[in-house]
């Protein structure tokens, strides 16, 4: 029955996500573009799976008319152009990929540390432009220097690694106690970080607590002629403090590769935006690296990519599994005995109201359930259940008494 799953991938969707679908027997139709409004509006109503990347819109009016879909697969890392509550308030997962480029960004930062140390983007500017400029003053070694990675998650904890490979002594700050790889040390506060590192790296998500987390005072903090990078997000540091840092000689140098405002799509922007004065001070300074929000764009990145979403979605259409989704709760049963005659996967997808367990277990009541697991998040509810002793005949019947409840936004059957 794998073969009735329509699966429509827009936006050239990479070929390690599109293999992953076609393998399981799900039809696969690929388009090249995103689709308007009008044409998703025209295509969506028997498709069953979308996989988007970051220029579909699936507005509300879209996902109204989506009348079988069950899954939505962002192939990429954001997900604001899905209208997520909509989504979920019709039973519809949404999965995307956040870690697939760790390893990318980890890459980076290693690389800027160096390239800071020596100057690197100076040199080259410079013999771009025509001038021998052989300098040994201000450029270091980085073995033995210490690097300071302000967030220990999944970029922080591979430079890590990466960095104490090359001789770095790492320390790291974190909101939460984490076990240093290799012997990198936590550190209990960022002012610590920040007075005992010769190279600061921003590893945080964008929260309320890290907006403007480095500002004048921060940089104050920092050892005189150390580096500051941020490949993390650009409303983590106050860009003018920066520049007045880098301006006064305290700090060596800074690598940048997300700011408080970026551009939609590629060509000049810097000198094209008045709002942004600071952004034409940036490029005057010396030894500082400004890279257009690359530090995740590899060839490895987007394969991995099509890699994770794809399990994503041929696990939640075939297991129910909604590990990972960003708008609905995460549940999961591990072993499946689906493929067992009379056993069957009840998925229950329900308004977060009071009384709906009572009434789901009413429907079960006379059957087997050798599992089940229940969440929420917001308005939405999702159960899953394995039972077992149950005929074809008493599914069908059993499905439609939960299609039968008031709270329900959509049932499934596995089996
Ligand atoms: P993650 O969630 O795995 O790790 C973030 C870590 O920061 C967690 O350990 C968390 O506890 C910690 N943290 C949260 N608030 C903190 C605070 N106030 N002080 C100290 N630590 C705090 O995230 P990740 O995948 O490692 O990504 C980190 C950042 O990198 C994110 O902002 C992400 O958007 C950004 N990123 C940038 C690029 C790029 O292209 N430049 C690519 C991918 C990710």
């Amino acid at each position: 029955e794998t073969k009735e799953v329509k699966v429509l991938l827009l936006e050239n969707v990479n070929e390690t996500g599109v293999d992953i679908l076609r393998g399981q027997g799900y039809q696969v139709e690929t388009v090249k573009s995103s689709l308007s409004e009008n044409e998703l509006i025209e295509r969506i109503s028997d498709i069953h799976v979308i996989g988007i990347r970051s220029k579909t819109k699936l507005t509300a009016r879209v996902l109204n008319a989506a009348k079988n879909l069950l899954v939505i697969g962002c192939f990429c890392i954001g997900t604001n152009q899905v209208d997520l509550k909509t989504a979920a308030s019709h039973g519809i997962a949404v999965f995307n990929s956040p870690f697939s480029n760790s390893r990318s960004v980890a890459e980076l930062t290693l690389a800027e540390i160096v390239a800071l140390a020596r100057q690197l983007g100076d040199r080259s500017m410079e013999l771009h432009k025509g001038i021998w400029n052989k300098v040994s003053a201000g450029c270091w070694e980085v073995r033995g220097k210490t690097l300071g990675i302000v967030g220990y998650g999944h970029i922080g904890s591979q430079l890590s690694v990466l960095a104490e490979s090359f001789g770095l002594s790492v320390i790291y700050y974190d909101v939460i106690p984490l076990m240093g790889l290799g012997t990198a040390k936590q550190v209990d506060s960022l002012k610590t970080l920040l007075s005992s590192s010769d190279f600061v790296s921003l590893h945080v998500p964008e929260l309320a607590e890290t907006k403007g987390m480095i500002g004048a005072e921060e940089l104050a903090a920092m050892r005189d002629g150390s580096y500051l990078i941020n490949n993390a997000r650009g409303s983590v540091v106050d860009i003018p403090a920066l520049v007045n840092a880098i301006r006064s000689g305290k700090l060596a140098g800074a690598a940048i590769d997300v700011y408080p405002h970026e551009p939609a799509g590629n060509g000049p922007y810097f000198n094209a935006q008045a709002l942004d004065t600071w952004a034409s001070d940036l490029q005057t300074l010396p030894n500082v690296l400004l890279t257009p929000h690359v530090g995740g764009s590899t060839e490895e990145a987007q394969s991995a990519i099509g890699v994770e979403v794809g399990h994503a979605l041929v696990r939640y259409v075939n297991e129910g599994s909604t590990q990972g989704a960003v708008n609905m709760p995460e549940v999961n049963l591990r072993s499946l005995t689906m493929d067992e005659p009379d056993h069957a996967r009840v998925i229950f997808i329900h308004k977060n109201v009071p009384g709906v367990l009572r009434n789901v277990n009413k429907v079960l009541e006379n059957h087997n359930v050798d599992k089940q697991m229940t969440d929420s998040r917001g308005d939405v509810a999702y159960l899953m259940a394995d039972v077992s002793g149950v005929t074809q005949e008493e599914m069908k019947t059993l499905y439609q008494s939960l299609e039968d409840l008031q709270s329900r936004i959509r049932t499934r059957i596995l089996y």
